[in-house]
């Protein structure tokens, strides 16, 4: 027994050895396999964060500007100071555009940035200029705005900061939204074709 013992045990252990050795070497060829699976993955997720560092750069984000209120006192009128600095509100029926119907883009009256284009503006019967949609490349922000006892969203220009109007979700289609924007902090750019076509007019 003891010989058989004796002999056995060394063969054993050999045998029970090659079976950790096949064991270790199929967990290496699965570590392997799963390290090949995982690796695309890795790649597919750094892919967006190229691009969203790229459209990072692509837009200004530190486009920002600010004026003295010394320049804007000068520069605007008492009524754009009052509603595009003072977050003020131009009474219904009295600004400069709320039924102008000529094609061209709206302008912050303060930074001149684009902000909405004629294509999108509409007769809205409320008293002021009234779009479904900014331009495709402004810099809008809106926060809501509890102030008048009211549940609003106040749409300010992210460049310069200057108040703007509302947005309310009662315009037409396709969005649905209506940016009720003050004539004051607007200005009005005329199309060219537009203003070709004005002298033909008598
Ligand atoms: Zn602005």
């Amino acid at each position: 027994m003891e010989r058989w013992s004796n002999v056995s045990t060394p063969a054993m252990k050999r045998l029970g050895g090659i079976g950790i050795t096949i064991a270790i070497g199929a967990s290496i060829i699965a570590l392997a396999v799963i390290g090949c699976r995982g690796a695309p993955p890795a790649e597919q997720s750094s892919t967006p964060t190229t691009n969203a560092s790229s459209h990072e750069k692509g837009e200004p984000m530190s486009d920002k500007v600010t004026y003295s209120d010394e320049e804007l006192r000068k520069r605007l009128t008492p009524e754009q100071y009052y509603v595009a600095q003072q977050k003020g509100t131009e009474r219904a029926f009295t600004g400069k555009y709320w039924n102008t119907k000529q094609a061209g883009e709206y302008k912050c009256v303060v930074c001149g940035q684009k902000l909405f284009e004629s294509a999108t503006k509409f007769d809205s019967g409320c008293g002021w200029p009234s779009f479904y949609a900014h331009s495709d490349d402004a810099k809008i922000t809106e926060t809501e705005d509890a102030s008048h006892g009211m549940q609003r969203v106040e749409v300010t220009c992210t460049r310069c900061g200057a108040h703007l109007g509302h947005v309310f979700p009662d315009g037409p289609r396709p969005t649905g939204m209506r940016y009720c924007i003050n004539s004051a902090s607007i200005d009005f750019d005329p199309a060219e074709a537009d203003v070709k076509s004005q002298p033909e007019k008598k």
